[in-house]
């Protein structure tokens, strides 16, 4: 499903300031919008392709469990926090959309992880037993039994590791969710680069889009995520006076 395209404010050389700008339109951004609409506060998100990003090529796996890391028990603990939420958000973002959560393609179905050579097989146990250290809940299983509950896996799979707890969604279905969302809270979305930061005594104050149209907002929100790096698609900072 592909994600619905917002309308688009035309652009204009001066902007009724928002409460909250969002630079940035990929999944963290558009519920950074869509919270901040709810809770009252006037809000714009920047991005030329909003619902684009990184959510158009990701898995959509909820696994706090499975892809658990050494030295991340700060981070575990949040993941379970937001795992543990994700019912309720998925319930409320589906009736802000007008959909079934269903529609959403939110699946509490469980995660198999399965080692295919003696390599993956090492590692999955020593997660395992991480996992085991770390209060968490895991299950090993034997090759033959993974091709129980999977049995489309190759005839070779060494063993696997079963997490029921772990769960998915859609990131596609929630990004078309969410622009609904957004929509329908009177969030405008500006279909553009946000070329540069307008930054006012050390305060971030708005944004300069590359056709010169100023944003301005009470609080800028940077949820650019790994383009925020690249070139064009890095607002940099301009200490240049605003015009606000
Ligand atoms: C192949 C792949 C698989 C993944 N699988 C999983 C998974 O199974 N489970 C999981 O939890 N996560 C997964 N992820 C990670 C997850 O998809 C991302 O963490 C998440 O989508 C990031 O959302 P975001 O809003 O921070 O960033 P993005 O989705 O990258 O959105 C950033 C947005 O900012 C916009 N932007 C950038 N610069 C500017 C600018 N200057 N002006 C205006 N707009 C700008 C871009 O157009 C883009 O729309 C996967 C990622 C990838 C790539």
């Amino acid at each position: 499903m592909q994600p619905r395209t917002p309308p688009c404010t035309a652009p204009a050389e001066s902007q009724t300031p928002t409460d909250v700008l969002v630079v940035g339109g990929g999944i963290i951004g558009l519920v950074t919008a869509w919270r901040s609409a709810q809770r009252g506060l006037s809000v714009a998100v920047v991005d030329p392709e909003p619902g684009g990003g990184a959510a158009q090529v990701a898995a959509g796996m909820l696994a706090a469990v499975t892809e658990l890391h050494h030295g991340e028990q700060t981070l575990l603990a949040l993941n379970l926090e937001s795992a543990r939420r994700y019912p309720d958000f998925a319930a409320e973002l589906a009736a802000a959309s007008g959909r079934e959560v269903g529609d959403l393609g939110y699946r509490a179905c469980g995660t198999l992880a399965v080692a295919l050579d003696s390599d993956d097989r090492a590692h999955l146990r020593e997660l395992h037993a991480l996992q085991r250290r770390s209060g968490l809940e895991s299950e090993w299983l034997s090759g033959r039994e993974c091709r129980r509950l999977e049995p489309m896996l190759a005839p070779g799979v060494r063993g696997g590791l079963r997490v029921d707890g772990d769960h998915q969604i859609d990131p596609r279905r929630l990004t078309a969710a969410l622009l609904v969302a957004c929509e329908r809270a009177d969030v405008i979305f500006h279909r553009a680069w946000a070329e540069r930061l307008s930054v006012v005594r050390d305060r971030a104050r708005g944004v300069v889009l590359g056709d010169g149209t100023e944003l301005h907002a009470g609080q800028v929100v940077l949820a650019a995520a790994a383009s925020a790096g690249a070139s064009r698609a890095s607002p940099r900072p301009s200490c240049r006076p605003s015009g606000r």
